[in-house]
């Protein structure tokens, strides 16, 4: 178990009160992130950052998301305990771990290697329950049955709307994705049906993400 101190503590506690005065007014989110230890998903060396509202470097040239970012994606899910959430980009696993600490069964994908693998650790080592897989987030989980999901989140930033996620979406369900190339606007999907058609699509404002890659951009 990593440390978590008095001073970490109460620099958490004002990162939530912060959060509030931004806006956030889910008392599952806020009580989630004010119990995730941010600083175990960051380098030991940015520990005094932890908690401010910025973006951090985590190596393989990706960051670890706002806390308002993090914040805002999971309100926006309007998710509620025992659902099936879907992930794309677990990065620090930071967002993993909110969405664990709000009863989510949470299902994760990341496309490099060696964050998957520290990730993959961390997550266990901290009792955070979600399942890690390697892999292209384009595609989803579709060889794997685990699906449909209650809730998709995608937290890098999509060129488009990625059919094979929709489609792993159950009817009735939300995807929150940051839609762009070189910015990115929150959408947030429910899907009415399977057709396009029936998509309804909401607008939460610009964001910068770093990009969703596909296949062929993968490097090892
Ligand atoms: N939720 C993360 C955000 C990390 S940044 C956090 O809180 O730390 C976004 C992550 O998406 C990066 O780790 C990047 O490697 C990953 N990513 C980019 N394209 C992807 C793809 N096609 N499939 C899965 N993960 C992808």
């Amino acid at each position: 178990m990593r440390a978590d101190t008095f001073r970490h503590k109460g620099l958490r506690q004002q990162m939530v009160d912060t959060l509030r005065s931004k806006g956030i007014t889910d008392e599952q989110v806020l009580r989630a992130m004010g119990e995730v230890p941010r600083h175990w998903f960051i380098d030991s060396a940015l520990d005094s950052h932890a908690y401010e509202d910025r973006a951090l470097k985590i190596g393989c040239e990706q960051t670890i998301s706002h806390p308002s970012t993090v914040a805002m994606q999971s309100q926006l899910l309007d998710l509620h305990s025992g659902m099936k959430v879907l992930e794309i980009g677990t990065g620090s696993g930071y967002q993993t771990a909110v969405l664990c600490r709000m009863g989510a069964r949470v299902f994760t994908i990341e496309r490099q290697k060696g964050l998957f693998d520290q990730t993959r650790r961390l997550l266990a080592e901290e009792g955070y329950r979600a399942r890690c897989f390697l892999g292209d987030g384009y595609k989803g989980l579709a060889e794997v049955n685990y699906g449909p999901y209650d809730r998709i989140i995608v937290t890098c930033g999509a060129p488009s709307i990625p059919e094979a996620l929709m489609s792993q979406l159950r009817i009735d369900g939300i995807m929150v994705i940051p839609l762009g190339e070189d910015e990115q606007e929150m959408l947030r999907i429910t899907k009415l049906g399977n057709d396009r058609s029936q998509w309804k699509i909401e607008k939460f404002g610009t964001y910068s993400f770093v990009p969703m890659l596909n296949g062929k951009q993968m490097k090892s």
